[in-house]
C-alpha cells in the first residue's frame, strides 16, 4: 500500500484558482481502489466529481464557506459498491423473502405469481430495492434481464414496462444507484426460440441509447444458455449421478441443433456491437460461449471482445483453462460466491465430491483478472460484505494461501471485484469504480478499514455513509 502522492492528487489542486468543494471527507483512510492499492487521507468533491484526494493538508484548502466537511474520523472511504448482477425490481418486490437465506424460507419459497403487475407497483419495487442498497454503500448495479420476452412472465418484474420505468426514474433524478440494464427477449430461465432473440437482437442493435447513460445505459442482451447443476440442466462434461449430462435453454430437436442454436445467438448479438451477458453454469456451454465469441471477434470488420465486455453470468462449473481464456478473450467471469457456500455439498452429491471440489474457480479468475462478484439478489442477499468473505473462503478452502500478507494483498483484489472491476464490465471504469480525480462521486464509508479485520471479519463492519454523485444518500 503506498500513499498517493499530493503531486498526482490534491497537490495541484490547492490553488487560489480551484472552486472550493461541495463535500469534503477528512480524515480517513481512503482506499482508492486502484489496481496499486494507493491510499489517501481526505476526498474533495464537486459538481458531483471527485474534485482531489490526497493528504489532508491537501483537502483542507479546498474547504469553502459552502462545503460540508464530514470528518471520518480514521474510518475507510472506498468508492462505492457496484453489485454487478442484481434484479432490483425483483428484489424489491419480494423482500425480504430471498431464495436463500430468508427471515421466513417457507413464505420464501411458496412465495409465487404476480409481485409487480403495473407501473406504480414496478416503480414501488424500484425505489424500495434502491433505498435497501443504498443503505449498504451500492450505488451501482447492473439489472440484467429486462424486456419483451417476459412480458407475460409470472412474476411481472422483468416486463419491458420495467425499462420504461428506470428511464422515468432516471430522468425524474429518483435512481438511487446508476443502472446498466441487458434487454431480454427470451424467457427467463427457461428455453429461448432463436429466431425470438435473433429478432430481438437487431432490434436492440437499432434502439436509440438511452438520454442520460451515466444513469441508465443498456448495453447489450440478457441470453440464458442453461440452467443450473442442481436441478441437473447445467450442460456438463461430467455426467450427473443420473448418467445425464444436462441441457441447454434453447429450442431444438437435438443438443447439436440446441448448441447452434445458442452459437448463432451470441454471434449474432456481438457482430450487433452488444454486451452479451451470458447465464451459464456447466463447462460445456461456457466452452462453447467462449467458441462463439472468439469465432464472432475473428471476423472482418467486427469488434474485439474486449470492446463488447461480454459476461459469463454464475460460471459454477467453468475450469481453470475456461477461466484463463476468460482472460485472453477479454470475457468476465461474474459470480456470487454465497452459491458456492450455499450449495456445494448439494453439488459433491449430485456430481461427485471432485467436481465440487473443482467448481466455483474464484481463485483462478482472480489471478487472470477476470473476477466479478456480485449478489444475484433476490436469489441471496445483497449483502457484498458477505459475499466477499465468502469469495475468500472458498479460495482458501481451495488451496489459496491463507498467510496475512497474501490475504490482505487478495482483499484489495476482492474490493475491487466490488468496485473498480464491475466497472469495467459496465464499460465505465474511465469515469467509475476508482476514488480518483475527475471520477463520479460515488463513496461509502465503512465504520472500520477492511485491511484491520480482514475478509472474515468485513461483514461485521457497518457501512456508515452513501455518498452518490457527491449527495450523501444515507447516513446510519
Ligand atoms: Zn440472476
Amino acid at each position: 500500500m503506498t500513499r498517493r502522492s499530493a503531486a498526482t492528487t490534491g497537490g495541484s489542486a490547492a490553488t487560489a484558482s480551484e472552486p472550493s468543494a461541495d463535500l469534503v471527507l477528512i480524515g480517513g483512510s481512503v482506499l482508492t481502489m486502484d489496481e496499486a492499492g494507493s491510499r489517501a487521507e481526505a476526498v474533495a468533491v464537486a459538481g458531483g466529481r471527485i474534485l482531489a484526494v490526497g493528504a489532508q493538508a491537501d483537502i483542507e484548502p479546498l474547504i469553502g464557506a459552502n462545503t460540508r466537511v464530514i470528518d471520518l474520523d480514521g474510518r475507510a472511504l472506498l468508492p462505492g459498491i457496484n453489485d454487478s448482477h442484481l434484479h432490483a425490481a425483483w428484489l424489491g418486490a419480494r423482500w425480504p423473502h430471498t431464495f436463500f437465506g430468508a427471515p421466513d424460507p417457507e413464505v420464501a419459497a411458496q412465495l409465487s405469481g404476480a409481485l409487480a403487475v403495473d407501473r406504480e407497483a414496478r416503480r414501488a419495487a424500484i425505489l424500495n430495492a434502491g433505498r435497501m442498497l443504498s443503505e449498504l454503500g451500492i450505488t451501482s448495479y447492473t439489472e440484467p434481464g429486462i424486456g419483451p420476452g417476459e412480458d407475460d412472465g409470472e412474476t411481472g418484474c422483468f416486463h419491458s414496462e420495467v425499462l420504461d420505468v428506470y428511464r422515468e426514474l432516471a430522468a425524474e433524478g429518483e435512481l438511487q444507484q446508476r443502472v446498466t440494464m441487458l434487454a431480454l427477449y427470451g424467457v427467463l430461465d427457461g428455453p429461448s426460440d432463436v429466431e425470438t432473440v435473433l429478432s430481438g437482437i437487431r432490434e436492440r442493435a437499432a434502439a436509440a441509447p438511452e438520454p442520460e447513460p451515466t444513469w441508465l445505459n443498456v448495453p447489450g442482451v440478457k441470453i440464458f444458455g442453461d440452467l443450473i447443476p442442481l436441478s441437473r440442466q447445467a450442460w456438463t462434461d461430467r455426467a450427473y449421478d443420473d448418467g445425464t449430462h444436462g441441457d441447454l435453454l434453447v429450442n431444438g430437436d437435438s443438443i447439436e441443433q440446441k448448441a447452434e442454436g445458442l452459437a448463432e445467438m451470441i454471434r449474432a448479438a456481438h457482430a450487433a456491437g452488444l454486451q452479451i451477458g451470458l447465464h451459464a453454469t456447466g463447462d460445456r456451454t461456457i466452452g462453447l460461449a467462449l467458441d462463439a465469441i472468439a469465432e464472432a471477434a475473428a471476423q472482418p470488420g467486427a469488434p474485439t471482445s474486449q470492446q463488447l465486455g461480454h459476461v459469463i453470468i454464475h460460471g459454477d462449473l467453468a475450469t481453470s483453462d475456461q477461466v484463463r481464456r476468460m482472460a485472453k478473450l477479454g470475457v468476465w467471469f461474474n459470480a456470487q460466491p454465497g452459491i458456492a457456500t450455499i450449495t456445494g455439498s448439494w453439488l459433491a452429491s449430485m456430481m461427485g465430491a471432485d467436481a465440487a471440489a473443482e467448481a466455483w474457480q474464484f481463485g483462478a479468475a482472480l489471478d487472470a483478472g477476470v473476477l466479478v462478484l456480485s449478489s444475484d439478489a433476490p436469489v441471496l442477499h445483497f449483502d457484498w460484505r458477505h459475499w466477499v468473505a465468502a469469495a475468500e473462503e472458498r479460495i482458501v478452502m481451495m488451496g489459496g494461501d491463507a498467510s496475512p500478507e497474501v490475504a490482505s494483498a487478495r482483499l484489495h483484489r476482492l474490493l475491487r471485484a466490488y468496485t473498480a472491476v464491475p466497472a469495467a464490465q459496465d464499460r465505465a471504469a474511465s469515469w467509475k469504480g476508482t476514488v480518483e480525480v475527475g471520477k463520479v462521486a460515488d463513496l461509502v464509508v465503512l465504520a472500520r478499514d477492511p485491511f484491520e479485520v480482514g475478509a472474515e471479519g468485513l461483514p461485521e463492519v457497518p457501512v456508515d455513509l452513501t455518498v452518490l454523485d457527491g449527495q450523501v444518500i444515507f447516513e446510519r
